[in-house]
C-alpha cells in the first residue's frame, strides 16, 4: 500500500511539470472507490495551479475547484507526454497541455474526487479528520505528547490511527518505534515526555529519509515516470521476523496488533 513517503514522492515527481497546464480531456475508466462527483467534461478548459499533499491524498488545485486523488491499495500515477492507449487497469486520465496524468489501479481502492473547495462536504469527509502532517511545522512536540497522554491504546495503534499525526503507516510505525526504543504494545498514555520527544523525532526522521530515498515500502511501487526498483528500504525491523536485530543481534519478533503485523526487537525495545 502506498504510504505517505510514496505519495509525497509521487507529488514531487509531477507537481512542477503539471502546474499551469490546461485540462484538455478527462477519461474515466472503471468505477473507483468513490465517484468523480463532477461531469468530466466540466473540467475541460480549467487550469492546474498546483499539487499539494494532505496525508495520503494529493490535492490538485484547479483555477476552479480541486481534485482529490488517493492511491488506495495498489494505485500509482504516471505523468507523460505521450501516454499509450489506456490499459485494463488505467481508470483515470487527466489529459493536459503539459501531459497526461494517469491513475493505474488494479484493485480499484483508489479514487479521484472533485470538490468545489476544501470546505465542501465531500472534501471535509475525506480530509476533515486527518491529524497533523508529520513533516510539517504543525507537528508540535507538546501537542503530540498531550495527545499521547489522552490515548490508552497501544502506541503502535495510536500512530496508525492517523488522527493524532497523519500518514505514519504500518511499516514506518514499526521503524519509528524501533528508532525511539519504545515497545509497540506500550499504552500511549504511559509514554514520558523524553520518550515522546524521541518518538516525535523518529517519526520525522523515518518519513523524511523515505521521501529522500524516493519511497520505499512497496516492491512494486513505481514512480511518476514508471521507473521502479530503485527504492529499497533498509528496514531495521519491518519484515525481519527471526532475523538478528541490526543493533544487538536479538531475533526480531513479529506480533499482530489490530490485524496488522508489528515488528520489534524485544531487547532494544524493552518497554
Ligand atoms: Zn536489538
Amino acid at each position: 500500500m502506498p504510504e505517505l513517503p510514496e505519495v509525497e514522492v509521487t507529488r514531487l515527481g509531477f507537481a512542477n511539470r503539471i502546474a499551469g497546464a490546461r485540462i484538455e480531456a478527462v477519461r474515466v475508466g472503471k468505477p473507483l472507490r468513490w465517484a468523480l462527483a463532477v461531469e468530466p467534461l466540466a473540467l475541460v478548459g480549467r487550469t492546474v495551479l498546483a499539487v499539494r499533499r494532505r496525508g495520503k491524498y494529493l490535492l490538485v488545485d484547479l483555477d476552479e475547484g480541486l481534485l482529490l486523488l488517493h492511491l488506495g491499495m495498489s494505485g500509482s500515477l504516471r505523468f507523460s507526454q505521450d501516454a499509450p492507449p489506456a490499459g485494463p487497469h488505467d481508470h483515470f486520465d487527466l489529459v493536459t497541455s503539459h501531459g497526461t496524468l494517469r491513475l493505474n489501479d488494479p484493485r480499484r481502492f483508489g479514487a479521484v474526487v472533485y470538490a468545489q473547495d476544501e470546505a465542501a462536504p465531500l472534501a471535509m469527509k475525506l480530509l476533515g479528520k486527518l491529524g497533523v502532517e508529520p513533516l510539517g511545522d504543525g507537528f508540535d512536540l507538546a501537542l503530540f505528547h498531550a495527545g499521547l497522554q489522552k490515548r490508552q491504546a497501544a502506541i503502535k495503534q495510536v500512530l496508525l490511527a492517523g488522527d493524532l499525526v497523519v500518514g505514519v503507516g504500518n511499516i514506518y510505525a514499526s521503524e519509528a518505534l524501533f528508532l525511539a526504543a519504545i515497545r509497540p504494545t506500550l499504552a500511549a498514555s504511559r509514554i514520558s515526555n523524553p520518550r515522546a520527544a524521541r518518538l516525535h523525532a523518529a517519526v520525522r526522521e523515518i518519513l523524511a529519509r523515505a521521501v529522500e530515498r524516493g519511497g520505499s515500502t512497496l516492491r512494486d511501487f513505481t514512480n511518476i515516470d514508471g521507473q521502479s526498483g530503485y527504492f529499497q528500504l533498509e528496514a531495521t525491523v519491518y519484515g525481519r521476523a527471526g532475523e538478528p536485530c541490526r543493533v544487538c543481534g536479538t531475533p526480531i519478533r513479529q506480533i499482530r496488533q489490530g490485524q496488522r503485523s508489528t515488528f520489534f526487537c524485544p531487547n532494544c525495545q524493552k518497554y
